[in-house]
């Protein structure tokens, strides 16, 4: 299989579903023509022993979702989040006063966030992709050769065929072999920290009230999910959190005691234990030679307030209005005036969140009592101020900032 396209994308994931139906999908009036390439079959990426997140989507993420046509396909499996609440405390079993609370008042257009199982948002991005007549997929090999040259970009699969386009936008990954491929280096670091997912079920109901517990070893957050269940993401010292993903259930469940308190009843564990290393790193080039990185590819974050995926899908977004704008007057889609047009409007955006997560992570896990009485002092100073509340209620919304068309509910 010799194949050419407008635009390559590889990796379906997240990220990489959302880049396919942002350039190519149904709801878009000019699509272009791409290959959608991985490694793995996407249908798989489904279930929930996969992946076991799910995502906090912010209200601009969500408008995306809708001109996409992916929203009315998973709005039933969402939950709106009402209030968010963020505590700090030395240890998980101490009394936690509430520094930060968002409620309606804070939320003027609606909830800032929806939480969602990665495994349908999976599922709902890849019903509407196939669909699309201007989605081919190429999955289940590999691409272990790329190619940038002036003229045209092209890949090899594993099984020798070669795919060839005008751009390539990598959406494969925080190890993004594209991105190697390209000779572009990662500026950031890991974290002594593991992020620990589960799904929670539980007596009492949430009300839709997200919690952010910081303790000196990480954050622990209880999400809303539909019904009486949460999703927790449980940030750890990496040995720590080894040893919790190792305890026998009934001790494991004793530990998610001791942490929920007793507001949402008693708690049980409904899904598997999964594990993820924690990192912050960008990329220092987003683009190379008729090559553009989106998502982990360009950018990974501390997943503290939940805004990796949420940034991808500004990459997104802001790679599509590019493109599009680019093939309306008849330019080549990737040539310089397009990429750097890309770099430039994601560059500053994505700098500015990482380094704010990850001046929170390390401002909350600092147990000096000056510091901590500081930060405290601080939280609660911003609770009290509602024009700053309302600023930090829309970033979270991903309302700041100049928005692409998508971001805005429209399709080019
Ligand atoms: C614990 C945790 C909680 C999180 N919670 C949130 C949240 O609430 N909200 C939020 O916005 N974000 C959240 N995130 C971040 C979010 O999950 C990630 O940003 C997102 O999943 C990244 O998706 P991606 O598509 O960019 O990359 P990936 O999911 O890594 O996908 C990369 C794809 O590329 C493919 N690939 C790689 N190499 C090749 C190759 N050579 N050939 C072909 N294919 C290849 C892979 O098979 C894979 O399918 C969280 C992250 C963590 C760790």
């Amino acid at each position: 299989m010799d194949q050419r396209s407008d635009i390559i994308v590889i990796g379906a994931a997240l990220n990489g579903l959302a880049a396919a139906l942002a350039l190519g999908g149904r709801r878009v009036r000019r699509p272009l023509d791409v290959t959608l390439v991985d490694a793995r079959d996407p249908r798989g990426f489904a279930s929930n022993a996969f992946d076991g997140r799910a995502t906090a989507i912010s209200a601009t993420a969500r408008r995306m979702f809708e001109a996409l046509g992916v929203w009315d396909k998973v709005s039933h499996e969402a939950e709106p989040m009402a209030e968010i609440i963020v505590t700090d405390s030395a240890t998980p079993g101490e009394a936690r006063p509430v520094l930060l609370h968002f409620g309606p008042e804070d939320m003027a257009g609606g909830p800032t966030a929806h939480m969602i199982e990665n495994r349908f948002l999976y599922a709902a991005m890849l019903a509407e992709a196939e669909q699309s007549p201007h989605i081919r997929f190429a999955v289940g090999q590999p691409v272990e050769g790329f190619h940038f040259a002036p003229g045209l970009a092209a890949v090899t699969l594993a099984g020798g065929a070669e795919l060839r386009a005008e751009l390539i936008a990598a959406a494969d990954g925080r190890n993004s072999p594209a991105r190697e491929a390209a000779g572009i280096k990662l500026v950031g670091w890991p974290y002594d920290q593991m992020g620990l997912v589960a799904t929670v079920a539980h007596e009492l109901p949430h009300r839709g009230r997200a919690e952010e517990h910081f303790t000196p070893s990480g954050p622990f957050a209880i999400l809303p999910l539909p019904g009486n269940r949460s999703s927790l993401v449980w940030s750890e010292r990496t040995e720590d959190a080894r040893r919790m993903l190792e305890l026998p259930l009934p001790a494991f469940e004793e530990e998610l005691r001791l942490r929920f308190g007793p507001h949402l009843g008693a708690v049980k564990l409904v899904s598997g234990r999964h594990g993820y290393p924690l990192a912050m790193y960008v990329a220092d080039r987003f683009t190379g030679p008729r090559l553009a990185l989106v998502g982990d590819a360009a950018h990974v974050l501390h997943p503290l307030a939940g805004l990796g995926f949420n940034l991808g899908l500004r990459d997104v977004a802001a790679l599509a209005d590019c493109v599009h704008d680019a093939a309306a007057l008849g330019l080549d889609l990737g040539s310089e005036t397009v990429l750097s047009r890309y770099a430039s409007w994601r560059r500053f955006d994505t700098v500015t969140t990482a380094a704010a997560m990850d001046g929170m992570n390390r401002l909350f896990a600092n147990t000096n009592p000056a510091l901590t009485l500081l930060r405290r002092a601080g939280l609660m100073a911003v609770n009290r101020m509602g024009g700053l509340k309302a600023v930090f209620a829309s970033q979270a919304a991903g309302q700041s900032g100049g928005l692409p068309r998508l971001l805005r509910g429209e399709t080019a």
